[in-house]
């Protein structure tokens, strides 16, 4: 990077600065991963300089020669990857490929359900902060207050009653599988089109280590950023018959050029997920998961639905007198780095609520094991009942970058 520190060393200084904080703290965010130096290679690449508005043998710009073989190479590695029928890679992120399904399938007022935000769901999908709420009349589905699982008998009272025009399954915080099949069944009594939202977990189904929504879904949105370890981008996968609907939505329906370097990126990252190796850290990323969810269990943390299935956990804080935030801030001085979050049925305000997320995916990729996550456990409990002494945080944070130093971060030489 002499070019960089070169031209703007402040820059440079902080890029050398995160890299050194990526390397020495444990990231437990559910949502964040690392991805291979081959995929930050394609993305900082001459692909940033070339316009394509359109698609591979359509575009509205000439000198497309290059930049169709990278969409092309993306396009069917998706497709073949989790068995798609069509899929566009051009979505800028999660939120619009997600609002593509919205401006593709329903009108400003028309009704969709999806997961309530406080018990997982995104915000996109359909909360009142979000554009999705406020165009849309968005009704939820909540988890049983009992077992903080999804209710699909509710779930299907709440679709004949209100006749979504979009039935939408997926979520950043819910710690089990979804049964598609179910969803599907549903959906097909009223009359709704299903949109799964598997941002969080398409990595684990690239992997084999959750089930494929894409058989049974009208269409499939997902972030290529979380566990699937690519870079900060979307693809949207779908059945053909809805190919040209979704394809309009994204261009020229909400957005302009599609980011070509970063088109790259997805196509070497969804090569990567094709490996066998991949298969082995989907895997890993659950057992791994797991084995935390027990080891915090142990420690009289309070999982909502008991534990996990998937690479994430989500912890109800209340029982041992701490705010999520506290809490987030605490772990953050030991060392962990992961997010305060709402719980089911909660009472406080978002900005500080009474629980926190953390997943698995990172360590995973970073080479953790089980050892690891009893250590992270342990280090867990204590950065909670010591969250006010900051000889103690920083004695842990000692201890974690210790660890750390053993385990290389994947794209850091
Ligand atoms: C992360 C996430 C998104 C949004 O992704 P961005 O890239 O942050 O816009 C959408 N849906 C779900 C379920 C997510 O977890």
């Amino acid at each position: 990077m002499n070019a960089l520190l070169k031209t703007d060393p402040e820059i440079f200084n902080l890029v050398k600065s995160e890299e050194a904080y990526q390397k020495r703290t444990i990231r437990l965010i559910a949502s964040e991963n690392y991805t291979s130096k081959a995929v930050l290679d394609a993305c900082g690449t001459v692909f940033q300089n070339k316009y394509s508005e359109g698609y591979p043998g359509a575009r509205y710009y000439q000198g497309q020669v290059n930049c169709d073989g990278v969409e092309r190479l993306a396009i069917e590695r998706a497709k073949a990857l989790f068995g798609a029928e069509h899929a566009n890679v051009q979505p800028y992120s999660g939120s619009p490929a997600n609002l593509a399904i919205y401006l593709a399938f329903a009108k400003p007022g028309d009704t969709v359900l999806g997961l309530n935000l406080s018990h997982g769901g995104h915000l996109t999908h359909g909360s009142k902060a979000s554009a999705t709420g406020k165009w849309f009349n968005a009704v939820h589905y909540s988890l049983d207050p009992v077992t903080g699982l999804l209710n699909y008998d509710e779930i299907r009272r709440m679709a004949l009653e209100h006749k979504p025009k979009l039935l939408i399954a997926g979520h950043s915080a819910y710690p089990r599988q979804l049964d598609f099949a179910k969803f599907r069944e549903i959906a097909d009594e009223c009359g709704a089109i299903l949109f799964v939202d598997m941002a969080h977990f398409a990595g684990l189904v690239a992997g084999g280590a959750h089930p494929n929504p894409v058989p049974f879904a009208d269409v499939v949105t997902t972030t290529t950023h979380k566990t699937l370890r690519g870079p900060r981008g979307a693809m949207i996968l779908c059945k053909e018959k809805h190919a040209k609907a979704i394809d309009k939505a994204v261009f020229p329906g909400l957005q302009g050029g599609p980011h070509n370097a970063t088109t790259a990126g997805i196509a070497v990252a969804l090569k990567e997920a094709m490996q066998p190796e991949f298969k082995e850290y989907a895997r890993k990323t659950v057992e791994n998961a797991k084995t935390l969810a027990a080891e915090l269990t142990k420690r009289g943390f309070s999982l909502v639905s008991g534990g996990t299935d998937n690479h994430l956990m989500l912890i109800d804080l209340t029982n041992k007198n701490i705010s999520g935030k506290e809490a987030a801030v605490a772990m953050e001085n030991a060392g962990l780095i992961l997010n305060y979050n709402t719980v089911p049925g909660e009472t406080r305000k978002a900005s500080d609520p009474s629980g926190i997320r953390l997943g698995t995916p990172s360590v995973t990729s970073r080479g953790f094991g089980a050892d690891e996550m009893r250590k992270i456990a342990e280090w867990m409990e204590l950065a909670c009942s010591h969250s006010q002494d900051n000889g103690k945080l920083e004695a842990i944070a000692k201890e974690t970058s210790a660890l750390c130093e053993r385990f290389a971060v994947p794209g850091i030489e």
